[in-house]
């Protein structure tokens, strides 16, 4: 039986672990807070792991899921570290949306202690967590990921090799910043609209059958803008992050990017302003607060 150890039990790791925990996994599970893990495995009668080092010892394959890269790199090392349990050729599989970079150090780590390593960040958001039909984008080897897909596909419909260690990532990091730009050009247009004249709702209403649409005019601005809403999904300090990644990835390939910069500007503003805690779409909010005007 393959073993599989998760760490980061957070809004979107909780519910990929659990349809792990639905399989014949032999699951063991690790979280920072550690009434989370313990939570976790009394509901889903799985093992849970005093630490990293615990939950990694004889796992075939570990599935890792924090907020950014470091939080990865930082539980490498120490009595109760990674690197204290993972065993060799043992595969981690890290589904934080993290950075090329980082994730190239780790694999290298990893690597002169015969472990392998993905970088396999997601896609779908916390419902197609709940769906099992995450979209998985993978950097590494792609042997290494055909003998963890039967793993990956648990959670994920659609698993994508996208080139070497941290290609994952920044396809990762650039479609994040897209759904960025749509968030917030989509708001300037419709605060635009109202104050010529236009309800939101009308404006939508075109835009959702015409070439300006996307998933934050079909789906966000009416399910969560106009109704105010506003639910808490994926945090506004993470889509922060994705963007400033996508920027970083530009400025180090060269590549001239001035709207990714200012994107990555902006939401590093809307970030500060809004706090640790707001949802990715209240955004929204803080460009009604620059504007003086509600879309609704
Ligand atoms: P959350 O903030 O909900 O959860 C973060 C998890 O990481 C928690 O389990 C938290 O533990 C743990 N953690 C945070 N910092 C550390 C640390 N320094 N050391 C150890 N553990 C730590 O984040 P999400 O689950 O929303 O996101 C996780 C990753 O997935 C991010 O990279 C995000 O960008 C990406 N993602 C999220 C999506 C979403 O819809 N939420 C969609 C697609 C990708 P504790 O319980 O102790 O706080």
């Amino acid at each position: 039986m393959t073993t599989v150890a998760f760490l980061g039990l957070g809004a979107i790791g909780t519910p990929m672990a659990r349809h792990l925990a639905a399989g014949a996994w032999g699951l063991r599970v690790w979280n920072r807070t550690t009434a989370r893990a313990a939570e976790f495995a009394r509901a889903h009668d799985v093992t849970h792991a005093a630490s990293p080092a615990v939950a990694a010892r004889g796992a075939d394959v570990i599935i890792t899921c924090f907020p950014v890269s470091g939080d990865v790199e930082s539980l490498l090392d120490g009595p109760d570290g990674l690197l204290a349990g993972l065993t060799k050729g043992s595969v981690l599989v890290d589904c934080t949306s993290g950075d090329p970079a980082t994730s190239q150090r780790i694999a290298a780590r990893l690597a002169s202690h015969g472990v392998a390593f993905l970088d396999a960040p997601v896609s779908g958001g916390v419902a197609g967590a709940d769906a099992g039909t995450l979209t998985v984008m993978v950097g590494g080897d792609a042997a290494v990921l055909e003998r963890v897909r039967p793993v990956l596909e648990v959670f994920g419909k659609k698993i994508v090799h996208c080139g070497a260690i941290g290609a994952g990532d920044a396809v990762k990091a650039v479609n994040n910043a897209l759904l960025a730009l749509h968030l917030w050009s989509t708001a300037e247009g419709l605060i635009a609209l109202r104050k010529a004249g236009v309800a939101p709702d009308v404006a939508l209403d075109v835009i959702n059958t015409s070439s300006g649409r996307s998933n934050a005019s079909m789906n966000l601005f009416p399910e969560r803008v106009l109704t105010r809403a506003f639910p808490r999904t994926f945090r506004l300090a993470l889509l922060d992050k994705d963007v400033g990644i996508a920027a970083q990835v530009a400025r180090e390939q060269k590549s001239p990017a001035p709207l990714l910069q200012l994107t990555a500007e902006l939401f590093q503003a809307a970030h500060r302003a809004m706090g640790e805690e707001a949802d990715h779409v209240e955004v929204v909010k803080f460009i009604e607060q620059l504007t003086g005007t509600e879309i609704k």
